[in-house]
């Protein structure tokens, strides 16, 4: 089976299982294990912040910096298809007693303008606005990207107000393929920043949340009352650290590989709508008189697994675990569809 349904689906190679066995450990609770100090310092200094904290999931990382850069009663803004306000169980008020302002952005992407009419003036009877979620890359918006000239104006902005930034960077490394714009860069404009092992880069388990030192020893403290202090997770670190090193520079073949498969959808009758394919992540809408749930047996009866995205919508999502072979496949199939 070809595996489309999300990059996360990666199984560690034996290289990285090779790696992780050797890892040296410890208990991670009392921050005694080695391989996470060492994985924690090194996503640091790429940022150019002082510290880091590994945690189980993206998740756990992004409701933490919500919880760190917020107080009850205040906001956060974001894009309405935000992985925060979709994906995570509403956790912002849940674990942070925050109200969040949707915006309608451009698929998944705000900008400045939107955000500054979105910030509330502060009367007593309205949330405060102090934090602002940027997707980077955004997933629902079919995983387009920012660069840094969109992300000044927003930065300024917050700087200007006295709001937090926060970067859900899950797929930020499929985004910084494209634009070859600087992790220290990028660093430099926000409070906290999440980053995702376990899409892309092929990790089994893990994100990091990264942001000066004060913050992230409070994010500590967050972790632990979610129960994702973990004990010897060396093993886990060394499977990051592992893909920092060996997975980062093959992220852009999974760009590439999206983009040529969107090549062909976008001349497939069955294809009512195609989102710009602009990294690894392709969406695409069917025409009206084809079931999503018809086309997602038919894909399967050749061997492809694809994720259901809304209304009439697939997901196909690259990553590692596609072999040439499969690509090869793809492209032969999905002419040959409906
Ligand atoms: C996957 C993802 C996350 C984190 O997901 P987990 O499954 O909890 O690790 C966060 N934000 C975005 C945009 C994602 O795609």
């Amino acid at each position: 089976m070809i595996n489309l349904i999300s990059d996360t689906v990666t199984k560690p190679t034996p290289g990285m299982l090779a790696y992780m066995m050797r890892a040296e450990t410890g208990d991670d609770v009392f921050g005694e294990d080695p391989s996470v100090n060492a994985l924690q310092e090194r996503v640091a200094d790429m940022f150019g912040k002082e510290a880091a904290l590994f945690c189980p999931s993206g998740t756990m990382t992004n409701q933490i910096a919500i919880k760190v850069n917020t107080k009850p009663l205040d906001e956060i803004i974001c894009d309405v298809d935000s992985h925060v306000y979709q994906s995570e169980t509403g956790g912002y008020a849940f674990n942070s007693g925050v109200a969040i302002n949707l915006i309608q952005g451009t698929n998944g992407k705000i900008t400045a303008g939107q955000v500054s009419t979105s910030i509330k003036p502060g009367f007593d009877w309205q949330p405060l606005s102090k934090l602002v979620v940027i997707e980077n890359t955004n997933n629902k918006g079919g995983g387009s990207y920012y660069t840094l000239d969109e992300i000044i104006p927003i930065a300024s902005l917050c700087r200007q107000k006295g709001l937090r930034m926060h970067l859900d960077g899950a797929r930020l490394f499929n985004a910084l393929a494209e634009t070859h714009e600087d992790t220290k860069t990028w660093g430099s404009y926000f409070d906290t920043i999440s980053v995702c092992m376990s899409k892309g880069l092929g990790a089994p388990v893990g994100s990091l949340l990264i942001g000066e030192k004060d913050l992230i020893r409070e994010a500590r403290r967050f972790r632990k009352v979610m129960g994702g202090g973990m004990r010897q997770a060396g093993y886990l670190a060394a499977a990051a650290d592992y893909a920092l090193d060996h997975h980062m520079v093959r992220l852009k073949d999974d760009n590439d590989r999206a983009k040529q498969i969107g090549e062909i959808l976008h001349t497939m009758p069955y294809v009512k709508y195609l989102k710009p394919v602009q990294t690894n992540i392709v969406i695409f809408q069917l025409q009206d008189n084809i079931k999503d749930d018809d086309f997602l047996v038919l894909l399967k009866t050749k061997g492809i697994l694809a994720a259901p995205f809304g209304e009439n919508t697939i997901r196909f999502v690259l990553h590692l675990d596609i072999t040439e072979d499969m690509m090869f496949s793809i492209c032969d199939t999905l002419p040959k569809l409906v």
